[in-house]
């Protein structure tokens, strides 16, 4: 914690409501957050409001998860205006359909043409085995809209490219959006900045206390890229010093971009020099016993890092 940041009012006491929790953070200016946590993969979602109107960052990766979102939402009784997805991997994109079912008013945005092709290749790969044993299969409202699916989801009519790098809300409170990262834990990412709440939402370049995801396509160029952008977010972000909200595990403070690029280094020289990938799970969880997804994120990370010899 650094005592530059602003102080984090916290209106409400965490929530426990069938395994998940929220908490919601007041604000020195015109908006506030709420935290969601889905109970699937250490996920989070986030509720921004301005008091007039009110805006969704990512929708997990259930439709059971979704759904409780969805009543934080109703329970604020404000117009849900739009729902952003910040990057196509399922764990944040999952509760789609139903958001577009809930509230049909309420936009799905994303920050970038890339943003909105990779969703739909992600949900066919998801479809198509390329899922993890670790991971429920792709919801089959997600499966894309096709001549054979005519009841599919569809990806290029449903979601929209916002035309800018911002997202106003309505009745005031502007959302800074930021889209130009190499290629690391996903092909592209977005962030979010709010200077009313000195927030920075890394959506999934930040992981707090949880096990990077490395697994699937991304390759050890990819985790090189993901460290350079840690180190240029921190250098960019430095003299704002906001809170910041990670994709996966707790709010945290500026601390977590060193915390993260020695998280890197740590699993780039394990997974370099073990021989076995049982060697390096239990090197990683020597040296992080408190991390959460090591059954998940960890294993599939190493699995695709760790190559043994048949
Ligand atoms: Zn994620």
């Amino acid at each position: 914690m650094n005592s530059l940041r602003p102080i984090i009012h916290v209106v409400a006491a965490v929530l426990a409501i069938a395994g998940f929790s929220s908490s919601r953070a007041g604000n020195a200016g015109s908006l506030e957050v709420e935290v969601f946590k889905g109970q699937f993969a250490t996920v989070n979602s986030f509720i921004v409001s301005n008091g007039t109107s009110l805006v969704v960052i990512d929708v997990l990766r259930k439709t059971d998860d979704a759904r409780k979102l969805v009543e934080a939402i109703r329970a604020r009784k404000l117009p849900l205006t739009h729902v952003l997805i910040t990057h196509g991997h399922t764990d944040h994109f999952t509760g789609m359909p139903l958001f577009r079912d809930e509230f049909p008013d309420a936009k799905i945005v994303v920050a970038s043409e890339d943003i909105r092709r990779d969703i739909k290749v992600y949900a066919i790969y998801m479809d198509s085995g390329g899922e993890t044993s670790a991971e429920p299969a792709l919801e089959p409202a997600l499966r894309p809209k096709a001549a054979g699916n005519p009841g599919g989801f569809d990806y290029e009519n449903t979601i929209q490219v916002l035309p800018g790098n911002t997202l106003n809300l309505e009745g005031g409170g502007t959302l800074e959006l930021a889209t130009d990262y190499l290629p690391a834990e996903a092909h592209y990412t977005t962030t979010v900045y709010s200077r009313d709440l000195n927030a920075l939402f890394l959506s999934d370049l930040g992981y707090n206390k949880v096990h990077h995801w490395q697994g699937d396509d991304i390759s050890r160029e990819n985790i090189a890229n993901w460290r350079a952008e840690l180190i240029r977010l921190k250098a960019r972000y430095a003299a704002a010093n906001p809170t910041v909200y990670p994709g996966h595990g707790d709010i945290a403070g500026m601390e977590l971009f060193d915390e993260m690029v020695q998280y890197i280094d740590n699993y780039t020289r394990i997974t370099s020099v073990a021989k076995t990938r049982q060697e390096a799970m239990e090197k990683m969880i020597e040296l992080y016993p408190d991390h959460a997804e090591a059954d998940f994120f960890l294993k599939y990370s190493v699995e695709n890092h760790v190559r043994e010899n048949p």
